[in-house]
């Protein structure tokens, strides 16, 4: 029997035993998975998911330590951490602190993030890298800049025999945002088609997972003027803003992500440029067309581990680049953002989490 039959089956039993449940046999295969399985962040279980402030320092150092090795595996530096000072003030399911750093005091601030998705392998250096070199090299940024680079996104994929796609619940954290289409478009073009795959199932409800609850605080708190994340093996800069799906109409947000690109696309032997549409959930639907944050992803060509040496040179002036794009910050972007997690109170931005 297929796993939706056993899992029919079990939400079935579950239904007759609880009355609360008043239509088991609507039930779609999808919806029984989520009665079963469903952990959603929640009023009750958030406080799991704070990592106190007499125990950051501590578990930051130990996950460094665990990185190292695991870095080693994949025949990289065996400390990926370096001196950098990390942050973390919420952690995993699996009790991984979701680490992140600020350099520079200025009010352009650069936000990049690297690794949703640790299955691809060669962005996981990258993040790590470019924040050492920045620790290394002050002089690399202007009075007036800032970079909060958080390298890691998904550490629970990463920590497994082999690294996976989705966290530890096994949800794709890059198609959980709650964007406006979430509910309409995205478990039902996860069920079609050559979507419907375990390693891009966009969770049971939107903004349920812990890593995406982290990026969206990361962008409340620090209100980017332009985002940078990194993927691979497409092999190409895409630029997300909004009307990203109606290519004629180019909003001066979507033309600056598009400059953006370019920009970075010359520093790198003029890697190419596209307009891939967005999902439903993903980074750039949420940040780039919703929230008019100007966001790039940067597709490494291969998840080939030997390549990480290669891409970092190749990409480095490019990252460089990014970090020093000037841009006017644009009034939507202070918009809109639901800071829903607010709600839950061990998970809201407090003084102390501040850089
Ligand atoms: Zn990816």
């Amino acid at each position: 029997m297929d796993r939706w039959g056993l899992t029919l089956i079990a939400a079935g039993t579950f239904g007759i035993m609880s009355p609360a449940w008043a239509h088991p046999a609507e039930y779609s295969p999808i919806l029984a998975r989520a009665y079963i399985k469903s952990g959603a962040i929640n009023p009750e279980n958030s406080r799991e998911f704070r990592l106190e402030e007499s125990q950051q320092d501590v578990e930051i150092g130990k996950f460094c330590k665990q990185l190292g090795l695991q870095f080693r595996k994949f025949g990289w530096e065996s400390d990926p951490c370096g001196a950098v000072k990390w942050q973390a003030s919420i952690q995993t399911v699996e009790k991984r602190p979701l680490l992140y750093a600020s350099f520079g005091k200025g009010k352009d601030v650069t936000l990049l993030l690297s690794a949703v998705h640790p299955n691809e392998v060669t962005p996981v250096p990258m993040g790590f890298r470019l924040a050492r070199h920045l620790l290394e090299n002050p002089d690399l940024l202007k009075a007036d800049q800032r970079v909060v680079i958080a390298p890691l996104i998904n550490p629970d994929g990463f920590f497994t025999e082999k690294p996976i796609r989705t966290n530890a619940r096994g949800v794709d954290p890059n198609r959980n945002f709650f964007t406006l289409d979430w509910y309409e478009k995205s478990l039902s073009w996860w069920q079609s088609g050559r979507n419907k795959n375990l390693a891009y199932f966009p969770g049971h409800f939107p903004n349920s997972e812990i890593e995406t609850i982290f990026q969206v605080r990361l962008i409340d708190e620090h209100q980017p003027d332009k985002i940078l994340s990194i993927h691979a093996p497409l092999g190409f800069l895409d630029y997300d803003g909004p009307g990203d799906q109606k290519p004629s109409t180019l909003t001066p947000t979507e033309t600056q992500a598009r400059m953006l690109a370019a920009a970075i696309s010359k520093k790198a032997n003029n890697y190419r440029v596209v307009d891939y549409s967005f999902y439903p959930g993903s980074l750039g639907n949420f940040a780039g067309n919703e929230r008019h944050i100007p966001t790039v992803t940067l597709e490494l060509k291969t998840t080939d581990a030997k390549k990480v040496e290669e891409y970092w040179g190749q990409f480095l002036p490019g990252m460089l680049e990014a970090i020093e794009y000037p841009f006017k910050k644009s009034v939507e972007a202070k918009l809109n953002t639901f800071k829903f997690y607010s709600h839950y109170e061990p998970l809201a931005i407090k003084p102390k989490d501040r850089s």
